[in-house]
């Protein structure tokens, strides 16, 4: 890669062992469920997430409205947190396209939602409220720093919304670095949940997709939801080629991003003029704030940064984020730390 671009995950290129598997794809219509290379990754998903069936999508997006209009039907609602992906950056499509009534319930700052706040978003059987179908969850959670929400907590939420016959879906677009973080597996995370969305093209480095996972009569039903959509891909193993190439290599690794992620806050924690407590960076996310009488705000900080060829993501007037991944080296770490503490000054 040809910077240090700390702004996300997503700028990930793919590998050259993802470029050669693509160019050599064996490809079909996968419309028709034709593409072997599709068939393949939806397999492979499947079974690492220990469910009945996978559909390849073109984005989380794609996938968690896919997910979500497969569980609700107009005016049904769906729970989800306040500052969930989900509500805050799919562009309303819940309501949008779906007809999608959200019910938002306050993320917490360990990422996770309260029981008692889920259940008082719950309606009854009185034709008044809507319907509620399904609870969706983040694991791990952006908003909050990427933080890993354990197998315990999503068993207890699936206990809940399963006793009052509701669906859980996980947005799990970083859900491999829970389970790095957590030292557990994807199946084991997911076990309580009905659907999942993951995405290939975050730290896992494919160029595209993500992979929607659950039971095969909810694939069957979300494959046409994906049509709906306009998600109906053709030779889409190409795309798929780099997936199944990124569930070999990438997951195994994720614990060396979280350890960078470590290293460079405690090195930005030292910092006079940063605010930052290290102790929440359980992943690839950091977030810090700067001093308000510090030298230079978020936006100045990221233009100063830029002539050494770092880029780092402003999120408001004195909030950073950072997040690492595959392309950041770890001789990366004390070079931005190094270019920090000069410009701040
Ligand atoms: C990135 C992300 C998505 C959406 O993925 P896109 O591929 O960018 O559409 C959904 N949820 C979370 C938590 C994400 O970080």
């Amino acid at each position: 890669m040809d910077r240090i671009d700390l702004r996300s995950d997503t700028v990930t290129w793919p590998t050259p062992r993802m470029r050669q598997a693509m160019a050599e794809a064996p490809v079909g219509d996968d419309v028709y469920g034709e593409d072997p290379t599709v068939n393949a990754l939806q397999a492979q998903a499947a079974a690492l997430f220990d469910k009945e069936a996978g559909l390849l999508v073109a984005s989380g997006t794609q996938g968690n409205i896919t997910a979500l209009m497969t569980h609700c039907g107009r005016g049904d609602r769906a729970i989800m947190g306040n500052i969930a992906h989900t509500h805050l950056y799919e562009a309303g499509n819940p309501a949008a396209l779906g007809g999608i009534q959200t019910h938002m319930v306050p993320v917490q700052p360990d990422g996770s939602l309260r029981l008692e706040d889920l259940e008082a978003g719950i309606t009854s059987d009185d034709s008044h409220y809507p319907v509620t179908r399904v609870i969706s969850i983040e694991n791990t959670q952006g908003s909050v720093g990427g933080q890993p929400l354990p197998a315990s907590y999503i068993e207890a939420v699936g206990a809940l919304a399963h006793k009052r016959g509701l669906h859980l879906h996980i947005d799990g677009a970083r859900i491999f670095n829970a389970a790095a973080a957590l030292e557990t597996s994807v199946a084991e995370l997911c076990a309580a949940a009905d659907s999942v969305t993951f995405c290939l093209s975050k730290g896992l480095c494919a160029p595209v997709g993500s992979v929607l996972v659950g039971s095969h009569d909810f694939i069957r039903r979300a494959h046409r939801v994906r049509k709906l959509l306009g998600g109906g891909m053709r030779q889409a193993g190409i795309i798929a080629a780099a997936g199944l190439v990124a569930l070999e290599e990438m997951p195994g690794r994720l614990h060396e991003d979280h350890a960078k992620a470590r290293a460079l806050a405690d090195a930005l924690a030292q910092m006079p003029c940063i605010q930052l407590d290290p102790a929440p960076v359980r992943t690839n996310m950091i977030f810090f704030d700067l001093h308000p009488d510090a030298p230079l705000d978020a936006e100045q900080l990221a233009e100063r940064l830029r002539a050494d060829n770092i880029w780092i993501g402003p999120f408001g007037k004195w909030r950073v984020r950072l997040v690492t991944h595959y392309w950041i080296m770890p001789e990366h770490v004390e070079f931005v730390a190094q270019r920090m503490r000069h410009h701040l000054a």
